[in-house]
C-alpha cells in the first residue's frame, strides 16, 4: 500500500519517541477531516446499532479520554459504543473512535481494552488515513465518507450476507483503499503501546489481548482498521510481546471488581448474559453479579426482582453510581416519581460533571414538570458536546414539558432538530429548522439564529467546502 510517505517513521525511532506529525498538514485539512467525521457519526448512528447508555459510556470515556491526553489531538469527534459482540474497535478520521460491546465482554481488564483505545488513537494520531490519500484522490470527501460507512454497515452483517456485500466492486475499492497497511498496523502498536504507559496502563496487555484475539480468530470481521483485517501474523504477536518486555514493570492501579462491574454490565446490555448465569454469581454474593442481575430484571421491566436483588447488593456497597442509577430507574418504572428523586438527587448534585448521574436527575425532573432545573442540568453538556444526542433528547423533552414558555413550540423543535441532524436523519432536522423559523419570523434575532444552522447543516450534508 501507500506506505512508503511515513515508512522512514516505522522502524528508525527510538522507543519513547512519537513521530513528528502535523507538518503539512493544513487547517483546511483538519476541517475536511471533521466534516467526514461527523459525516460518518451521523451515518454511524443512522445505520449501526449504536448503544446509548450514558453510564457506560462514562466508565469508557474515562479511559479514552486518559490515553487521548497523552496525544497533540484536541477535541475528538467522540467514542461510541456498538452493540455487537464481534471483538472490534474502529477510528475514522477527524477523530471519531468506536468500540463494540464484544470488546469489552472479551478483555479480562481495563487494560486490555486501553490497549486497544491506544491502538486506535495511535491510527488518528499518526494522520494513516491521510497519510494514504493518494489512494483517494479524485474522488469526493462524500465518497469517501459513504465508502467508510458502506465497509462499517457491510461488517455488522454476518455470514453469507456480509460475504456477498464484500465481493461487490465498492468492496474491492474499499478493500484497496481503506486498510491500514501492515506498517501503519505495526506503528499503531507500536505508538499505541507508548501512550499505554505514560496513561498509566500496562503495556503487556495489549500483547495479552492480540493472544485472546488470536483465539477468537472464528468471528472474521472487515472493517477497515481492524486488528482482523490483518490476520494477527505470529510475527506480529511476538514484536509486541518483545516490545511489551521494554517498558519497566506497570502495576494496574485500577480495581479489578470496577472492570467486573463493566463487563457483567456489558453483558446484560448487550444481551450476553443469560439470566441463570448472573443468578450463580450474584448468589456467590458477588457484587459485579448482583448488579448485573438487577440490570437484566430491569431490562425486563420487573421491578420487584430488580428491587430484591439490588437490595442484597447495597448490603455489600451502597455508595455506588451504577447502584444509584439502577434504583431510581426501579422508582420511576414503579412511577415512584418522589422516590427517583430522592435516590439520584444527593449523588447528582455532589458530582454535578458525571453525565450519567446529571441525565437521570433531567429525566426525573422531567417526570415532576420541571422543565427549568431540567435544562439547567442538561444544557452544559449539550454546550460542551454538541453532538451529544441524549442532551439533545432531554433538552427536548424539557423544552416541550414548558407550557409557559411563548417559544416552546420553536425549542422543541430546535432541539429536536439537533437529536434528528446527529442520527443521521439530516432532511427531517432541516425540516424542524424550517418549521421553527416560521414560527419566529418576528424575531429577528432567533430568526437569524435558525438560518445560521440550517446553512451549517446544509453545507455539512452535501460535504462541500
Ligand atoms: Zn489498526
Amino acid at each position: 500500500m501507500t506506505g512508503g510517505v511515513y515508512a522512514a517513521n516505522v522502524n528508525t525511532t527510538p522507543q519513547l519517541n512519537v513521530p513528528e506529525i502535523g507538518g503539512g498538514v493544513g487547517f483546511i485539512d483538519q476541517q475536511k477531516e471533521k466534516m467526514i467525521g461527523e459525516k460518518v457519526f451521523r451515518e454511524v448512528q443512522h445505520q449501526m446499532p449504536v448503544l446509548q447508555n450514558p453510564w457506560l459510556e462514562d466508565q469508557l470515556a474515562n479511559v479514552f479520554f486518559h490515553i487521548l491526553s497523552q496525544t497533540q489531538i484536541g477535541q475528538p469527534i467522540g467514542l461510541v459504543i456498538i452493540n455487537d459482540p464481534q471483538i472490534n474497535a474502529f477510528a475514522v478520521p477527524g477523530g471519531l473512535f468506536a468500540i463494540n460491546t464484544g470488546m469489552i465482554t472479551s478483555a479480562r481488564n481495563m487494560d486490555e481494552v486501553a490497549g486497544v483505545m491506544a491502538h486506535e488513537v495511535a491510527h488518528v494520531s499518526q494522520r494513516h488515513y491521510s497519510r494514504s490519500q493518494e489512494a483517494f484522490k479524485g474522488q469526493g470527501l462524500l465518497t469517501l465518507a459513504g465508502l467508510l460507512v458502506g465497509a462499517l454497515v457491510a461488517s455488522q452483517a454476518d455470514g453469507d450476507v456480509g460475504t456477498a456485500v464484500m465481493m461487490g466492486t465498492q468492496a474491492a475499492l474499499m478493500d484497496k483503499q481503506l486498510n491500514y497497511s501492515r506498517n501503519q498496523e505495526r506503528e499503531a502498536d507500536r505508538i499505541g503501546m507508548q501512550y499505554m504507559y505514560s496513561a498509566g496502563y500496562n503495556p503487556q496487555s495489549m500483547a495479552d489481548f492480540f493472544e485472546v484475539m488470536d483465539r477468537a480468530t472464528s468471528k472474521v470481521s472487515f472493517l477497515p482498521d481492524f486488528w482482523l483485517t490483518h490476520p494477527l501474523s505470529t510475527e506480529r504477536m511476538s514484536e509486541a510481546r518483545l516490545r511489551a518486555n521494554q517498558f519497566p514493570k506497570v502495576k494496574s492501579s485500577l480495581h479489578d471488581e470496577d472492570f467486573e462491574i463493566l463487563k457483567w454490565y456489558s453483558r446484560v446490555v448487550s444481551n450476553q448474559a443469560t439470566e441463570q448465569q448472573l443468578q450463580i454469581l450474584a448468589n456467590r454474593k458477588n457484587f459485579a453479579g448482583q448488579l448485573a442481575l438487577a440490570a437484566f430484571y430491569l431490562k425486563q421491566g420487573d421491578y420487584v426482582l430488580a428491587q430484591q436483588v439490588l437490595d442484597q447488593a447495597k448490603s455489600h456497597q451502597q455508595l455506588n453510581n451504577l447502584l444509584v442509577l439502577m434504583q431510581t430507574d426501579i422508582y420511576l418504572g414503579q412511577n415512584k416519581v418522589d422516590a427517583a428523586y430522592k435516590a439520584i438527587q444527593s449523588a447528582a448534585r455532589i458530582m454535578p460533571e458525571n453525565r450519567a448521574l446529571a441525565f437521570k436527575l433531567a429525566e426525573v425532573l422531567i417526570r415532576q414538570k420541571d422543565a427549568a432545573q431540567a435544562s439547567q442540568v442538561v444544557q452544559r453538556f449539550s454546550n460542551k458536546n454538541p453532538r451529544d444526542i441524549q442532551a439533545w433528547r432531554l433538552m427536548q423533552q424539557a423544552a416541550n414539558i414548558d407550557q409557559q414558555s411563548p417559544f416552546r413550540t420553536v425549542n422543541v423543535l430546535r432541539y429536536r432538530a439537533e437529536v434528528e441532524y446527529w442520527s443521521g436523519l439530516e432532511e427531517n432536522a432541516i425540516k424542524s429548522l424550517l418549521h421553527a423559523q416560521r414560527l419566529v419570523k418576528d424575531n429577528e434575532v432567533l430568526a437569524g439564529k435558525l438560518k445560521t444552522r440550517i446553512n451549517e447543516m446544509q453545507k455539512e450534508r452535501q460535504l462541500k467546502i
